[in-house]
């Protein structure tokens, strides 16, 4: 399979079987999932190779598992039965910028920070940000939010259309570049969050948005998570729209501290961004300052100097490469549940119960503009006893969240990790998910063992 491998690439840079290639491609980047090796890792130029690829991977039955950048965190770039890794390194054009429409066509390979850059250059922006730099093409397969989330929505809102390349190595072109349509199934939306198992991705089409002009970075302090999470209520109830909206408890400030030599108080903290012009920016503030300090803020402080805020957001953004510093030898479980808004400061506190009931070490922070919120444990894979405690607790903050009208996962995905809440969650759906699958992909050689 090799030999006829490397007749489609023809380019000896661009596959390769040695070890360290295939280790780097065994696993993700953070997560305590098991590594797995794949059998050859291919770097593909376009999508005409790529279909080539599929066409044989079909033929023959050998799984595939599409790579961006390895920083999903449920293990869903694993190839847990081996074949071909693809990464997507080489497919990383920016197509065309299309300020007038809002739109930019992509590679799957660009980064979303390599999109920024170019797009300052017009006065735009792509606003979903999940923390790290990561492609675009693995951020729609996990249709990933993060910080951005509660003004801009995740990253399956943002892809106007996509061109795919299928398994049996059709090809085909979804949605448009208007900014809506009724026609037909939405076939974009059911692709993005696909975690590589339906289709692989060889062009995006993104909508991007005009960048605001003036930036306010504030964060705020509280004596207890319950607090935080009600002031951030009380901010969207009464018609704030931040650009981010996040939650930090002590134990991760603690570990921010350590990690970036920064001074923030060790306490349950909101960090916000409201962006806009001057003047509408400066009156929500004034508003915003009276909700937390009813909602009984210890402390608060703003500003609107740049390298200030990019500090801040900095510290945020480093927030889970923190926490895992903080325990080297360790490997993160990170859970992800998203709770209706109302449900969250029960959410949390429950979730600070269990891990103290388990004596489970381990930090809170979430995008709580959404009710989506991680609790992470840094564990050691060695110790099953130690694995075991963490998925007991994974497993108690899920139930509660889905008990409540949740969801086991906000934006992780669910790869390797959460295919055991998938049912619970969705009853008798997952059935037509596995239909789907089917019609799909009825070899199986797309990222086989995910999701189900
Ligand atoms: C420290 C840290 C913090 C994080 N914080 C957040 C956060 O706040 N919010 C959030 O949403 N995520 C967060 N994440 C997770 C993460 O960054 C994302 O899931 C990311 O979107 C994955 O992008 P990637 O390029 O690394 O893709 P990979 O991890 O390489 O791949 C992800 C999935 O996409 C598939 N894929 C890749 N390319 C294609 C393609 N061309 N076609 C089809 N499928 C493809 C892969 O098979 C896989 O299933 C965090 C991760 C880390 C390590």
């Amino acid at each position: 399979m090799l030999e006829d491998l490397e007749r489609i690439v023809r380019d000896p840079k661009r596959i390769s079987t040695s070890a360290a290639v295939r280790q780097r491609h065994s696993q993700d980047l953070t997560s305590y999932h098991a590594e797995h090796l794949p059998d050859v890792v291919i770097y593909p130029k376009d999508k005409e190779e790529l279909r080539e690829i599929i066409t044989y991977a079909n033929q023959t039955g050998c799984p595939i598992v599409p790579f961006g950048l390895g920083t999903s965190v449920e293990g869903q770039v694993v190839p847990v039965q081996g074949g071909i890794s693809l990464d997507f390194t080489h497919m990383n054009r920016i197509l065309e910028i299309r300020a007038d429409d809002f739109a930019v066509r992509v590679e799957p390979g660009v980064t979303r920070m390599q999109l920024n850059q170019e797009l300052k250059k017009y006065g735009l922006f792509f606003p979903i940000d999940p923390g790290v730099d990561a492609t675009l093409g693995g951020m729609a397969a996990t249709n990933a939010s993060g910080c951005s989330a509660v003004r801009y929505g995740m990253t399956r809102d943002q892809i106007l259309g996509m061109e795919a390349v299928l398994a049996d190595g059709s090809w085909i072109r979804t949605g448009s570049l208007a900014k809506k349509s009724s026609a037909g199934y939405h076939l974009t939306h059911l692709l993005a969050g696909s975690e590589g198992t339906l289709a692989i991705f060889t062009e995006l089409t993104l909508r991007v948005y005009g960048l605001p002009d003036t930036f306010l970075y504030a964060t705020a302090v509280f004596p207890d998570l319950q607090k935080a999470c009600k002031a951030a209520n009380q901010m969207l109830y009464r018609s704030i729209q931040p650009g981010k909206l996040e939650l930090v408890d002590e134990y991760t400030l603690q570990a921010i501290n350590a990690y970036k030599q920064t001074k923030y108080e060790e306490k349950p903290t909101l960090f916000l961004e409201l962006s806009g012009w001057k003047s509408s920016v400066t009156a929500e503030w004034e508003r915003v300052k009276e909700i937390i300090r009813d909602e009984g803020a210890c402390g608060w402080s703003h500003t609107f100097d740049e390298t200030i805020g990019d500090q801040l957001w900095d510290a945020r953004r480093h927030a889970a490469l923190a926490i895992a510093a903080s325990a080297p030898d360790k490997k993160l479980m990170t859970t992800d549940v998203c709770v209706p808004l109302s449900v969250l400061p029960e959410a949390v506190s429950f979730a600070r119960e269990v891990m103290q009931a388990e004596n489970l070490q381990g930090a809170i922070l979430g995008h709580i503009g959404d009710g989506n919120y991680h609790a992470v444990f840094p564990i050691d894979r060695s110790l099953p006893e130690e694995v075991a405690k963490a998925e007991k607790v994974n497993k108690r903050i899920v139930r509660f969240a889905l008990e409540r009208g949740g969801t086991c996962t906000g934006e992780h995905g669910i790869g390797l990790g959460k295919k055991q809440y998938l049912t619970e969650e969705h009853g008798d759906a997952v059935l037509w998910m596995k239909k789907i699958k089917e019609v799909f992909d009825p070899n199986h050689i797309l990222n086989p063992g995910k999701i189900f």
